[in-house]
């Protein structure tokens, strides 16, 4: 898959909000904000999907939520909690296909996220 908007904000070709980076990462305020802080944290090697890591990610990956966990506490939201969300292609609600988590933080969320919604017949049963 080809080079997203990401890789743009990487090499700082556009701009944005940035709260976080270091070699592996970087980390911005979502242009969109679905809470009152969205910061997504991305790798700076481009990985597509979840489906595309591979066991050599394990540490960039992982690092992705050292970053959020750092993030949560510096803006003052780890006690009283957040959420850390990874989408994973269409039905994911993936977008930009460059691996990112978002941290959300900063109000009450629900749970399930897709309470109201039917479920699709996939064959899959959860015992
Ligand atoms: P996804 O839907 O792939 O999980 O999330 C992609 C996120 O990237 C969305 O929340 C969207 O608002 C954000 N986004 C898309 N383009 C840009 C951009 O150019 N700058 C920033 N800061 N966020 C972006």
């Amino acid at each position: 898959m080809s080079a997203t908007i990401f890789d743009k904000i990487i090499a700082k070709e556009i701009p944005a909000d940035i709260v976080y980076e270091d070699e592996l990462s970087l980390a911005f305020k979502d242009i969109n904000p679905q809470a009152p802080f969205h910061v997504l944290i991305i790798p700076k090697r481009r990985i597509a999907t979840i489906n595309d890591i591979q066991a050599e990610d394990r540490e960039v990956v992982g690092h992705l939520y050292v970053v959020a966990a750092r993030l949560a506490q510096q803006y003052g939201f780890a006690d009283d909690g957040y959420r850390v969300v990874m989408n994973c292609n269409r039905d994911g609600g993936q977008t930009v296909y460059h691996l990112h988590l978002h941290l959300l933080a900063g109000l009450t969320m629900g749970w399930p996220p897709f309470a109201n919604q039917k479920p699709k017949s996939s064959g899959v049963k959860h015992e």
